[in-house]
């Protein structure tokens, strides 16, 4: 099981004035609280993006991750998602893949959430989150989709350079993913192989931030695939969802 790394303010690199009061800011507080559902949509045919209400004090990246916890049928659950709002005012998001052949119950628990609905969450949590890098690119599988469209949406606001390859055969968050094509973002939703993508889509690697989030074998094809266009993967931001 990946064991989060807490935020460490010595390990991140910040570039820009705003992100790094935000980075200090929420490297000194972390919630560890019940919250509220603000509202829960289908984006996807397996795939839900539920909103909380945020406390006032919370701040996060997207790309950061918080920790939900519950009990289902008896059983105690601790579950890691990661934040897919462009930002947290008001109301912070997080897009769960719900697929009753893979998981368990608590994904499915999270699914069948209702608006009002209490649950405990704590974090933010996770070095691997947008820090207004001018150029990024986001690799997502299953539920990385939704880190890509939070990042895709802070990173076009800040006027800066998006590319999303997004592998499914069955797409999520295809509304936002318009909606980003049309505000001037690189948007490739392929059950291809990644490399072709990577290649035809990031015109300056030496420039663009890469990011991965997705379960273990999106996250090893992804850098795979990296690894055959000459970049090296550690230079990417990865997120293994498993
Ligand atoms: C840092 C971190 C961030 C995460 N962010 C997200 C996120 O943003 N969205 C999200 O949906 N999940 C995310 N996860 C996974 C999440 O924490 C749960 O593991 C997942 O929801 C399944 O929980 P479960 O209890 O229902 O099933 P479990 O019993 O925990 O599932 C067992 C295994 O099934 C596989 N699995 C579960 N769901 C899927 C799926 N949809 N596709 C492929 N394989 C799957 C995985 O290998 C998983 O380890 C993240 C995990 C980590 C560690």
């Amino acid at each position: 099981m990946y064991v989060p790394q807490f935020n460490s303010p010595a390990l991140v690199s910040v570039e820009s004035a705003n992100s790094k009061a935000l980075f200090i800011w929420s490297a000194m507080y972390r919630m560890d609280d019940t919250v509220r559902v603000a509202d829960i949509d289908a984006v996807g045919s397996q795939t839900v993006a539920i909103q909380f209400d945020s406390p006032s004090e919370f701040a996060a990246h997207p790309g950061q991750f918080m920790k939900l916890s519950g009990e289902v049928n008896g059983e105690n659950y601790n579950r890691f998602y990661t934040l897919s709002s462009s930002d947290m005012i008001d109301t912070f998001e997080v897009t769960v893949g719900v697929d009753p052949q893979e998981a368990g119950p608590f994904s499915e628990h999270l699914g069948n959430l209702t608006q009002g609905d209490q649950i405990h969450a704590s974090g933010p949590f996770g070095q691997n989150f947008y820090a207004g890098e001018p150029a990024v690119a986001i690799l997502a599988g299953g539920p990385g989709v939704g880190p890509a469209v939070g990042i895709g949406e802070a990173a076009v606001a800040d006027n800066h350079d998006v590319t999303i390859i997004y592998r499914t055969d069955d797409p999520a968050h295809g509304t936002r993913l318009n909606e980003l094509d049309s505000a001037g973002a690189s948007v490739a939703i392929t059950d291809e192989s990644l490399g072709r993508w990577v290649t035809e889509l990031i015109s300056d690697v030496d420039k663009t931030q890469i990011f991965i989030y997705g379960f273990e074998q999106f996250v090893n094809d992804a850098t795979a695939a990296l690894e055959t266009v000459d970049i090296d993967p550690s230079s990417a931001k990865i997120e293994n969802f498993s």
